[in-house]
């Protein structure tokens, strides 16, 4: 096979809304030698939720007006809040999504809008808009060709990172020449509701230009404590109290107590409590992940039976107002174990109880002694740590480069160095507000 001329004016811009964890959103426009500039695309439509990058939700790089197709990789805030704010100024078009994140989208269109107006939030849009994307979103099938028009292609593929997560291969065409492009959204590998091997264990044979994120740097993946940890509070006769925020993750976490009734490291007999609510939708849970003696707390009468139950007993929740709720009574008392399974970030709760026994606390304003013992493990993530990454990256035989967004810039440039050690990659980290264009063969800083 000869060696075939790529072509000088053949390129596909792509600008980044975001710098930081929040607000993804990438905006793809083509350039095809015809002169041909459609379809423009973008990817991810995410809200910005830190106080110092709120300003952003006001704008987009791109007009709305003019783009062709939005897709969603999943349904977090950070990656769809802004649909609505969207259709605002001025889309017109469809939003393309798993069958899943479509139904998420849907039934958060108005509950979404409510809490806006009530909160007198950016992105501002009205009732029509949240109509117009309930309207707008259509559901996709894993590895189903979209054909946008005759030069653009779109095959979404299984991402392990929350239910219904995919990742996009997007194909410009022009002639016999073609540009490749992987969007991965946030990624994981392996999780309770599937597998992203990619693409189905094969080689991918083409030149592919892959756009990542980077929330876990280059960090291997954490010793796997939780269980053991558990285990141990339940064989001292102590109860425990879980926080755990996300979908995914509290299924993990669930199906992790599942596990060890099963395996007889704790008895079947202790309750175990779980709060059902948005971030753990009971219509929608997996149930190959419900554990023995399984009692759902959904309202304030449920949730003082759980407090009030004096047998040894695990509590669930994934709310953080319901969390305090629980902590204020047992942060101390020396018969609890306190599990926090998500990241614990500077000057967070689980941070300040990482202290010495009898260490005065402070919980949601009132003043405690901490007595009970407390966890924390990251074993739970939902984003890649860099082993799987490096799998992602071995299913392809030619890495044209990669794109490095949503995380805090430390991890970017972490993951960075660590990746600039496999030979001839390119990596450049996406900032807001700079563009670039990818080719064939190469890639370009862009006006
Ligand atoms: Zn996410």
């Amino acid at each position: 096979m000869g060696k075939k001329k790529t072509l000088k004016n053949f390129w596909v811009r792509i600008e980044s809304a975001s710098s930081t964890v929040t607000g993804s959103l990438l905006y793809v426009k083509p350039n095809f030698p015809n002169g041909k500039r459609k379809p423009e695309l973008v990817f991810d439509c995410g809200a910005f939720l830190t106080e110092e990058c709120k300003e952003f939700n006001k704008t987009f790089p791109c007009n709305p007006e003019n783009i062709d197709a939005v897709f969603i990789t999943h349904e977090h805030v950070d990656h769809m809040g802004r649909l609505g704010g969207f259709y605002n100024q001025g889309y017109k078009g469809k939003v393309y999504a798993s069958e899943y994140t479509t139904e998420v989208l849907k039934s958060d269109a108005m509950r979404n809008y409510f809490f806006m107006r009530k909160r007198k939030e950016d992105p501002k849009y009205e009732e029509k808009d949240a109509i117009a994307l309930i309207n707008g979103c259509t559901s996709i099938d894993l590895e189903e060709v979209i054909n946008i028009d005759e030069n653009v292609e779109i095959v979404a593929y299984n991402n392990a990172h929350t239910k219904g997560a995919v990742m996009y291969i997007v194909t410009f065409k022009y002639e016999k020449h073609e540009i490749e492009i992987l969007i991965t959204g946030d990624y994981k590998k392996k999780g309770i509701s599937g597998k992203s091997y990619f693409p189905n264990n094969k080689k991918f044979k083409k030149k592919i230009t892959i756009i990542t994120e980077a929330t876990n740097g280059n960090k291997k993946r954490p010793e796997a404590k939780f269980k053991k940890n558990l285990e141990k509070i339940i064989y001292q006769g102590k109860s425990a109290l879980c926080s755990s925020i996300g979908r995914e993750r509290s299924e993990d976490v669930l199906y992790a107590i599942k596990t060890l009734q099963e395996n007889g490291k704790i008895p079947r007999t202790i309750p175990i409590y779980v709060e059902g609510n948005k971030f753990l939708d009971l219509n929608k849970i997996n149930i190959n992940v419900i554990p023995f003696n399984f009692n759902i707390i959904n309202d304030r009468n449920s949730k003082e039976i759980a407090l009030y139950d004096k047998r040894q007993k695990i509590i669930i929740v994934a709310n953080r107002g319901s969390f305090t709720y629980f902590l204020q009574h047992f942060i101390n008392k020396e018969t609890w174990g306190i599990f926090f399974l998500n990241h614990m970030s500077k000057g967070s709760l689980a941070e300040r109880l990482m202290v010495e026994k009898g260490t005065k606390v402070i919980i949601g304003g009132n003043t405690y002694e901490k007595i009970a013992d407390v966890f924390q493990t990251d074993e739970f993530s939902r984003h890649y740590y860099i082993d799987e990454l490096k799998d992602l990256f071995d299913g392809f035989e030619c890495i044209n480069a990669v794109f490095l967004g949503h995380g805090e810039s430390e991890s970017k440039k972490d993951l960075q160095e660590e990746l600039k050690k496999r030979k001839n990659l390119k990596v450049q980290i996406l900032k807001r507000g700079e563009a670039f264009k990818i080719y064939e063969d190469k890639i370009r800083h862009s006006k």
